[in-house]
């Protein structure tokens, strides 16, 4: 197919999205764009997340078509073994005090992308670019891209980073157009960016038909963020009213194009979620439980040899690091026993040497051994696997398993494994485990609960995500103009699904790492 004659590709994603509500919003007339869309298209409805199921970890799945084991991005915060630090994605405005704003700056925006993410795997910006295609980003967790982009830093941020004297002078590598409000925009646009949280869709949206006025793109990213940011205000049941605000700002684009049909006569969409929210009830302070017994490690700590343990809290899901301290190391047993006890502690994961020893994790990347199994402890029982044996997972992964598959809620039947209420549950505890800067115990939390932050802040009350929970990972992906002819050409739809459709759709292959 002639580049010239295939459709331009817009890849929305509104973060948080639940299917239920969409479809709620759309029954409701409330969105009624994207119910013009679901007539059209090709809906899965429970297209499988991340573990854990938080943006940074999502967005880099659907950027680059991995899993965190390959992109390396685990979690919205997570512990540095070689930098001996957290990184701290801004979790909250108060969890990014806690680690200095500008500190957390540059973790968000320039290390994630430059820094973080695995330099040998390609995004979908890389690998389109490559091909000759105009790619163009909204502000977007995962922008990495074969273009420079200078720092422009305009409005709120300017005047925040100039009155701290911080000089934010960073550079970075984009798509062919990068818009990341105050600091990165590849050309002038008419459009007011806030970095106020709740209020960011309307940016995203202007830019993007400012760019359709100029013909200027083949693929663009359109991220719609608010709708997460009112699900954990006012849980997940409340968004209709968050939906119907992404609806109205998707729909100034249809109204540039004249209408859903000249729209899509020029574009094909692909409309999504990184993950979905369950409610949540109480607020898991996970460091400070376990700072009775063992040190751990604190924001900003200048002392990190000191420190025992270190805690990364990730929405309903948590890492928790053995430090290799100057003082007495905490027993790896003591640790997972304390752990499994915690009131609000689902799933206790981790991993275990070929010879069933606790591995010992002093830098970043799987030890070289081989023959890991990664456990998974619930209610006291215990469920073990590794990849390469006779059971089947339900996209074809082949794992050799031991123990109780009741822990993971799994039954097996013709070989193959399945469970509703953690779906895809090996290849991502998998995934989450052998990522190079995993904790030694990856958590997932039970329902109702979430991980406290370092800022003190938990949604309580509202909605949150993060576990392996169905509740917290499965979320609608709509394919329309491009994509399966039918939601059944796979068993089970994941993030990992999307990067490898839109490469398609452009005729080019992607390298894994
Ligand atoms: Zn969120």
């Amino acid at each position: 197919m002639a580049a010239a004659r295939r459709k331009k590709l817009i890849l929305t994603y509104v973060d948080s999205l639940r299917t239920d509500m969409l479809e709620r919003a759309v029954a409701e007339g409330q969105a009624p764009t994207f119910g013009a869309l679901l007539e059209r298209g090709v809906l899965v409805g429970d297209c499988v997340s991340s573990f854990p199921s938080v943006t940074p970890v999502a967005c880099s799945e659907i950027a680059t078509g991995l899993g965190a084991d390959q992109h390396w991005i685990s979690g919205m915060n997570w512990y540095h073994r070689l930098e001996r630090r957290y990184v701290e994605y801004g979790s909250s405005l108060e969890a990014t005090r806690a680690f200095g704003v500008f500190r957390a700056l540059y973790d968000l925006v320039f290390n994630m992308n430059l820094a973080h993410l695995n330099p040998d795997v390609e995004t979908l910006f890389e690998s389109l670019d490559d091909a000759g295609a105009r790619t163009a980003c909204t502000p977007f967790l995962i922008y990495r891209g074969r273009h420079r982009h200078p720092v422009s830093l305009e409005g709120l941020m300017r005047r925040a980073i100039e009155t701290t004297r911080l000089h934010f002078r960073h550079h970075t590598w984009g798509p062919t157009d990068l818009f990341y409000g105050d600091l990165y925009a590849s050309r002038e646009v008419p459009c007011k960016s806030t970095s106020i949280p709740g209020v960011r869709d309307p940016y995203a949206a202007c830019c993007s038909v400012e760019l359709m006025k100029d013909d200027g793109f083949d693929f663009l990213l359109l991220s719609l963020p608010d709708n997460d940011n009112y699900s954990h205000r006012h849980g997940p049941e409340a968004t209709v009213t968050s939906i119907a605000r992404a609806d109205e700002c998707f729909a100034t684009l249809v109204a540039e194009a004249g209408g859903i049909d000249p729209f899509l006569a020029e574009h094909a969409v692909i409309l999504m979620a990184d993950h979905s929210q369950t409610d949540v009830h109480r607020g898991l302070p996970l460091a400070e439980l376990l700072a009775a017994e063992w040190s751990v490690l604190q924001p900003s700590d200048d002392r990190p040899e000191l420190a025992q343990l270190a805690v990364s809290p990730t929405g309903r899901a948590a890492h928790v690091y053995l430090l290799p301290g100057e003082g007495e190391r905490a027993e790896p047993e003591a640790v997972r026993r304390r752990l499994a006890e915690i009131e609000g502690v689902d799933l206790v994961c981790r991993l275990l040497g070929e010879d069933g020893a606790p591995l010992r994790r002093e830098q970043p990347g799987m030890p070289p051994a081989g023959g890991e199994w990664a456990v998974v402890e619930r209610g006291g029982e215990e469920v073990r696997f590794r990849p390469g044996g006779e059971v089947e997972d339900l996209r074809g992964g082949r794992w050799e398993l031991e123990g109780e598959l009741g822990v993971l809620e799994a039954t097996v039947a013709d070989g193959r494994l399945r469970s509703e209420t953690y779906p895809d549950p090996l290849a991502r505890v998998w995934s989450a485990l052998t990522a190079p800067h995993a904790g030694d115990f990856v958590l997932s939390l039970q329902l109702g609960f979430e991980a406290v932050d370092w800022g003190g802040v938990t949604h309580a009350g509202g909605g949150s995500h993060g576990a392996l929970h169905a509740g917290d990972s499965l979320g609608p992906l709509l394919f329309v103009g491009c994509g399966p002819e039918s939601a059944a050409e796979r068993e089970q739809w994941t993030l990992r699904d999307v990067a490898p459709v839109i490469r398609e759709h452009f005729g080019v292959a992607g390298a894994a790492g």
